[in-house]
Formats: structure tokens, C-alpha cells, sequence
């Protein structure tokens, strides 16, 4: 538990959440700031910074959280699609530093943006990043 940490407060039921779904371990809730409609966030009760630091029980609990509230938002709300989205480090979109999974669900012409323009992979980042796995 992180004192000034808002999503410890949030999982841990200190702050008000429209909550879909909680456990021990976790809690899932509606985004104040949705891309779609029925967006929402995976949070963990236990504080961990990032995917980095989560533990790995942790991680699992998360992901199978994740599927279970995703695949009933994705019908109850007879969504097209569904995106899973994880941010970590300020360069890389996260605003708030407690791991957490977003849900969002997709709908045909919706205006959710989870694109990137696809580049070639090199033959030296190729082989740079295989070295790293040998
Ligand atoms: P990220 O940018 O991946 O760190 O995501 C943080 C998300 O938390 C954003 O989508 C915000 O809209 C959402 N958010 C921030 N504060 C709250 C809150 N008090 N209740 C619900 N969602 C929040
Ligand atoms: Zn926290």
C-alpha cells in the first residue's frame, strides 16, 4: 500500500469506484476517462509500480480478471472487438504509477486509437534484440 498512491485507495475501496467486479486481489472499475464505452481498468489491491515489479501471481490474476470482465463487457454490451492495453513509463502513456490493465471494448467506427504506423525490421535490430535471448 502506497499512501499517495490513488489506485491503492481506488482497489482497496478507500475512494468510491463504479466497481464491475472484486476480489482479494483485485478490483476492476469503470474508467472516469473512457476511450469507448465500458472501458475499464484491471487494478490490483497490492501496490506494484509497473509490470516490472508485479509479482508474477499477481500478473496471472490480473489477466484471467481481465478475460473474465472483458469477455462480458464485450458481449453484454454487444461490443466488436476489444483491445487489452498496458501501459508502462511516462514515454509509453502510463499517467498513473500502479500497474493496471485497461479493457477497452471496440465498436465498428468508433474513434479508439491503438494504431501504429508499422516500420521493416532490420537485420541489426533483429540481431540485436536475438542476442539478447541467447
Ligand atoms: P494510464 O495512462 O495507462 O496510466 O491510465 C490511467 C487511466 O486511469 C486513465 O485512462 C484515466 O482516465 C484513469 N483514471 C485516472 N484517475 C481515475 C479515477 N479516479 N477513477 C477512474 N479512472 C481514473
Ligand atoms: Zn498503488
Amino acid at each position: 500500500m502506497d499512501d499517495n498512491c490513488i489506485f491503492c485507495k481506488i482497489a482497496r475501496g478507500e475512494i468510491p469506484s463504479a466497481t464491475l467486479y472484486e476480489d482479494e486481489d483485485l478490483r476492476v472499475i469503470l474508467d472516469l476517462g473512457p476511450a469507448s464505452k465500458g472501458h475499464a481498468l484491471v487494478i490490483p489491491k497490492s501496490h506494484a509500480a509497473n509490470l516490472f515489479e508485479l509479482p508474477d501471481e499477481t500478473a496471472q490474476k490480473a489477466i484471467v480478471a481481465a478475460k473474465k470482465v472483458g469477455t462480458r463487457l464485450k458481449e453484454g454490451l454487444h461490443a466488436d472487438g476489444l483491445n487489452l492495453v498496458q501501459n508502462n513509463g511516462a514515454t509509453a502513456g502510463q499517467t498513473v504509477d500502479h500497474f493496471h490493465i485497461h479493457l477497452i471494448p471496440r465498436y465498428e467506427n468508433d474513434t479508439v486509437n491503438v494504431k501504429w504506423q508499422p516500420g521493416v525490421l532490420g537485420e541489426a535490430d533483429k540481431e540485436e534484440v536475438l542476442k539478447l535471448f541467447l
